[in-house]
Parts: C-alpha cells; sequence; structure tokens
C-alpha cells in the first residue's frame, strides 16, 4: 500500500514537470509583438555606401588613435619613473616609486583596451578589403601590434635598468607582460569582417534590425530578435549604412538551408522527367 502511495506521489511529480515544461516552452514560443520603422536607403552605388561606411567609422578610429597616443605617453612615464629618470618627492623611494611606474602602467593598460576596442568596432563598421591581404592583416591586427609597442620597451627599460633591485624588476616585468597579453587578448578580432562579405550581402530586399545591435536578419521571427520589440526595417544596404554591417549568423543558415530545398525539389523533378 505504502508502495503504491509511493509510486503515485511520483507520477504525480514527474507529471508536474512534465506540464511546467510545457508551459515553459509554449511561453517561449509565444510571439513576440514587433513594432516597425521603415528606414529609407540614403546610398545607391557601391562606392557611395563605402563612403557611409567610412564616415560611420571615422569617428571610432579618430578616438582609438587619441587613446593609443594616451597609451603610449603613459608607457613614457612608466619607464621614466622607473629609471628614476624623472623624480618627484613622492617617488624617489618605495613605495612611491613602486606607485608612481605601476599606476602608468595601469593607465597604459586601460587606453590600450578602450583604443582597441573602438578600433574594432571601427573595423566592424568599415572593413577592410580582403584582397588587398597585408591592408587586410594590418588593420585588423593594428591594436594588438598597439600593444606590443605599448608594453615592450617597459619590459626592456625595466630588465636592463641597473638601479632597481632584482624583487622590483621581477614584479615589473611580469605586470607588463600580464598586461602586454591582456592587451592583446582584448586587441585581437576573433571574428573579423572584410569589406567582400559586407557587400556580398548587400543587395537583400527586406532585413530586420535593432537599434543597439550589429548584425541585421533576414528573418523577423529570428529567434536573436525574441527579446525586442523596437525593430528597423529596410533593405540590406540601408542596415549597412545604420551600422550594421553583418547578416545574423543564424539567418544565414537558415536562408542558406531554405536555399538547399529549393534546389533538392528541383533535383527531383529532373529524376522524374527522367524516368
Ligand atoms: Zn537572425
Amino acid at each position: 500500500m505504502a508502495e503504491k502511495k509511493k509510486n503515485s506521489a511520483a507520477e504525480d511529480a514527474a507529471k508536474k514537470a512534465l506540464e511546467a515544461a510545457a508551459a515553459k516552452k509554449a511561453a517561449g514560443k509565444k510571439k513576440i509583438q514587433h513594432t516597425y520603422t521603415q528606414v529609407g536607403q540614403e546610398t545607391t552605388t557601391t562606392e557611395e555606401l563605402l563612403d557611409a561606411t567610412k564616415k560611420n567609422a571615422l569617428p571610432c578610429r579618430i578616438f582609438a588613435f587619441v587613446l593609443w597616443i594616451l597609451a603610449i605617453g603613459c608607457e613614457v612615464m612608466a619607464i621614466l619613473f622607473f629609471t628614476h629618470t624623472v623624480e618627484f618627492s613622492f617617488t624617489t623611494e618605495n613605495p612611491g616609486w613602486t606607485i608612481s611606474w605601476a599606476v602608468s602602467l595601469g593607465l597604459d593598460l586601460v587606453f590600450v583596451i578602450i583604443g582597441s576596442l573602438l578600433w574594432k568596432k571601427g573595423n566592424h563598421l568599415d572593413p577592410a578589403p580582403k584582397k588587398n591581404k597585408a591592408r587586410f592583416w594590418i588593420q585588423n591586427n593594428l591594436g594588438v601590434i598597439i600593444s606590443v609597442i605599448a608594453f615592450a620597451p617597459f619590459i626592456i627599460f625595466a630588465l636592463t635598468d641597473k638601479k632597481a633591485n632584482k624583487q622590483s624588476k621581477i614584479i615589473a616585468v611580469v605586470a607588463a607582460a600580464i598586461a602586454l597579453v591582456v592587451a592583446g587578448l582584448v586587441s585581437y578580432d576573433w571574428n573579423p569582417l572584410s569589406q567582400e562579405e559586407m557587400l556580398e550581402n548587400a543587395h537583400i530586399d527586406t532585413v530586420y534590425w535593432t537599434a543597439s545591435g550589429t548584425v541585421y536578419h533576414a528573418y523577423d521571427d529570428c529567434g536573436h530578435l525574441n527579446n525586442t520589440v523596437e525593430l528597423f526595417t529596410g533593405t540590406s544596404q540601408t542596415a549597412i549604412e545604420n551600422g550594421k554591417t553583418r547578416l545574423c549568423k543564424t539567418c544565414e543558415a537558415r536562408a542558406a538551408r531554405e536555399a538547399e530545398i529549393t534546389i533538392d525539389t528541383s533535383d527531383k523533378d529532373v529524376v522524374t522527367t527522367k524516368e
């Protein structure tokens, strides 16, 4: 009897869990009601479009350079403090001396990272053409190159300095090396976009995008749009003009799948006519 009761209790629990899962699924599937804002296309030719993307990227690129210059300025300060070339009464001995170069190095890292993030954003707004391999490589790796410039000289100066003791040297070199690696990893573009890739999808009649996103979608029921009410719609060229330079990967895969299905059925037609 007790066994039976136990069983039915377990069954009840299982049933409840199933119901909860079904309810959750239904809630997830519930279609969000979008509002649409139609956006007009401003450019017609590819040249005009590329001029527009350049203009979009320009502020990011200018700020990136300003921050990188500040970063290298901080590195110079760190070197001058570390080597006792510049001394304030506060920095003549520890802990003032350590604080002086360590803070300079920290600011160096902050400026490099923000600059590199802006540089990457600029490259996504206005990607480099892949056909020019050298330019494509330099443009997409400039953040990493700057990271090396922003820390490697300090490491060399710290290693070759004659006044600092061994312990200070080790701390300085390790700190700068970690900063270099962190800055390099943040600066590296793990998913670079090429101008060719951007232009390849620039001729879709109707796409959708959100105010904050960086991609545009071919389907307004794309899962990535489930949490956004306000959608903008227009041609893919318009989306690119508005800084959404990439087609959503999920939508791209779905479009490819649907195209494949169309090809499959046409293949079958060929087979039947042969028979
Ligand atoms: Zn999508």
